[in-house]
């Protein structure tokens, strides 16, 4: 008995159970088509992913923008604090977001 990833969730599977205790893909009776399916479904969801993160990572960098735009008027102001931890996050989101698809797509 050997330990295998699951082709559609990729957590760690007994070669000889059917299915997945995890996501309960049918291990036993997938195909080789069944497989290629499930691995581009699964390259589409974390695409999704890092797409949402991305958009997430933009809105925290435009909000952290205009708070800072704002809050530069007092400085000091908890909006001024705002706005530099809003551009951190949205920037150090934004280059985890590019890091992780280029090594998406290396895979
Ligand atoms: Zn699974």
């Amino acid at each position: 008995m050997s330990i295998i990833n699951c082709p559609e969730c990729r957590s760690p599977v007994s070669d000889k159970s059917k299915i997945c205790p995890h996501c309960g893909f049918a291990i036993g009776e997938a195909s080789e088509e069944d497989l290629q399916r499930a691995a581009r479904i699964r390259r589409l969801k974390q695409q999704q992913r890092l797409n949402m993160t991305l958009y997430l990572a933009m809105i925290c960098f435009i909000a952290g923008f205009l708070a800072l735009y704002y809050g530069r008027q007092n400085p000091g102001s908890p909006l001024e604090w705002v706005g530099y931890i809003g551009l951190t996050i949205g920037g150090l989101g934004y280059l985890a977001v590019r890091v992780l698809t280029l090594a998406a797509k290396r895979r």
